[in-house]
């Protein structure tokens, strides 16, 4: 029997279920499969970024998840048994999830089934792809227990040995680092802060500490290349007993593992009616913690084109902009966590250097103003063009405060669906020129007032025009008095609102 939906996602991991919850709440028939029995007790990831919880807080769950999590104060580096720098986490602004956190993925992953339960989806476990076959109108999937269905698009959230990467005959080029990893999850008696990460890079080895919710700690240590590993509680064990300046002993494993650490990516991200996001695409070093942040990313910022490629025919050229600008994230976190990986393990003059640089950084201030914004990516520019005003420039992200200085967050008044900001009075004025059709649906295109004196919270002129994108970022900007700017903002926004009629339904 072959069952029918418009998107077969492959793997309810934090990547399949952010997008099962973004399409599901714009009203499009999802199928989610995973092949593992049940949801998986295990974490790999910890630590998240504010931008995931934008993506989460899209589908409700951002506030949950974050008053869920243990929020970092500070991350001290040692080399050795020198204490070399403690940088504090000052709270980012422009956003209402201002520090790094740490959670385990489980936690994680058990909100986001809520979520896409809540929008009358279902996890179907216990189901494996196989293969499958695309044609002009959709794909058939096959499954192991002998099942097909036929989907208009089939996404591959299915992690680092995606069917779907294989199937679709997309490359994944990369290394694998020579050490080996081990974690261990439990109660500690310990000196070291709950609420304070640690980058110990020691004689052996890096270790890497930091708290859970319920007075946890996770010990992740690395394993000198050609040890081979019988036991992760007794590698870290050793690790500590080799390289730690402070006293940790384990009272109580909650969960254990080791793991090879590889960085890959793939060569494309869409093959016509076929997708990939999260692991499927991208794998590298948990340096940083950006695994399932850049993979929830991928989802959140996939799911309101294909919902708008589904539901309102908006142009297919919308997914290969998003593949564009996601491989283009994924290579920069690729690049980043790899030279993370390596200073980790720097030895002779290089690790000196390093130190020293570690404490300059530190000492000056420089470390903290820098790193927490970029690792959190929030200024990082996407890659767009078109027209800016102020500092509201295409692919850049517009920060989540009260328009009007007051009220509501920019980003709640989004709703899935992108906004207008008209800045002052001759913004408000522009739009009358704008020739907005009068039955814009607000799930789609909502238009805000922004008075003058809240331009410059948002990084725009006293007077302007902006489009958002449900993900934050700025999809066209212009002030009233460029033509040209207006011209190419108006464009931008008719493809959003006034797409074409024919909409694509698996058949
Ligand atoms: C030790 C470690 C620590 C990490 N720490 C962090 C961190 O602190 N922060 C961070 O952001 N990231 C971290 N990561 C990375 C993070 O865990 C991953 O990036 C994240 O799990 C990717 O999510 P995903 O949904 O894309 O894939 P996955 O979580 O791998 O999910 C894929 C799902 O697909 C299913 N599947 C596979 N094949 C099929 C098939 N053929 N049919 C049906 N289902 C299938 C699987 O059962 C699985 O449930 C860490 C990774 C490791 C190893």
């Amino acid at each position: 029997m072959t069952e029918e939906t418009d998107v077969l996602i492959v793997g309810a991991g934090p990547s399949g279920l952010t997008l099962a919850g973004g399409l599901l709440s714009r009203g499009v028939r999802v199928r989610v499969i995973d092949r593992a029995e049940r949801a998986s007790p295990h974490s790999k990831a910890i630590t998240l970024w504010p931008r995931a919880f934008e993506v989460f807080e899209a589908l409700g769950a951002g506030r949950e998840l974050y008053d869920r999590s243990v929020k970092l104060a500070a991350t001290n580096y040692y080399t050795g048994d020198r204490h070399i720098g403690r940088l504090r986490m000052r709270p980012l602004a422009g956003t209402r999830f201002p520090v790094p956190v740490s959670l385990p993925q489980a936690s994680t992953e058990e909100v986001l089934r809520e979520v896409v339960q809540r929008h009358g989806g279902r996890i179907e476990f216990g189901r494996c792809l196989e293969s499958f076959t695309q044609d002009d109108d959709g794909v058939t999937a096959r499954l192991t227990d002998g099942t097909e269905i036929r989907a208009g698009w089939l996404v591959g959230c299915d992690g680092a040995h995606s069917t779907v990467r294989e199937g679709a005959g997309v490359s994944f080029e990369g290394a694998t680092y020579p050490q080996s990893f081990v974690l261990v999850d439990g109660e500690y008696d310990t000196e070291y802060a709950h609420d304070e990460s640690y980058y110990v890079m020691g004689r052996t080895g890096v270790i890497v500490v930091a708290g859970l919710p319920g007075g946890l700690y996770r010990f992740f240590a690395s394993v000198p290349p050609g040890v081979e590993v019988e036991d992760a509680e007794a590698a870290v064990a050793g690790a500590v007993a080799e390289n730690s300046p402070l006293r940790a002993d384990s009272v109580k494993v909650a969960g254990s593992g080791v793991f090879r650490i590889h960085r890959k990516l793939a060569d494309r991200m869409r093959v016509g009616r076929v997708l990939l996001a999260g692991d499927a695409a991208h794998i590298h070093s948990p340096a940083g913690g950006l695994g399932l942040n850049t993979g929830v990313q991928d989802a959140g910022s996939l799911a309101w084109r294909l919902a708008g490629v589904v539901r309102r025919g908006l142009n297919e050229a919308e997914l290969d902009a998003w593949q564009e600008e996601r491989l283009f994230v994924a290579r920069k976190v690729v690049a980043e966590a790899d030279q993370q990986t390596r200073m980790w393990m720097l030895k002779g003059w290089r690790r000196w250097l390093r130190d020293i640089g570690i404490t300059l950084g530190v000492r000056t201030g420089v470390i903290e103003r820098v790193l927490p914004r970029r690792m959190a990516q929030l200024d990082l520019v996407l890659p767009a063009q078109g027209p800016a005003a102020g500092r509201l420039r295409p692919g850049s992200r517009i920060p989540d405060v009260p328009p009007a200085g007051r009220g509501q967050h920019l980003y709640e008044l989004l709703g899935g669906g992108h906004v207008l900001l008209t800045v002052g009075n001759a913004g408000a004025a522009a739009l009358t020129g704008l020739g907005l059709p009068d039955d814009v649906d607000p799930d789609v295109l909502r238009i805000v007032t922004v008075p003058s004196h809240g331009a410059s919270a948002l990084g725009a002129p006293r007077q302007a025009l902006c489009l958002v994108r449900p993900d934050g970022v700025v999809a066209a900007a212009a002030t009233p008095s460029d033509r040209s700017g207006v011209a190419a903002l108006r464009s931008r926004l008719l493809t959003l609102v006034a797409p074409a009629p024919a909409a694509s339904r698996a058949r």
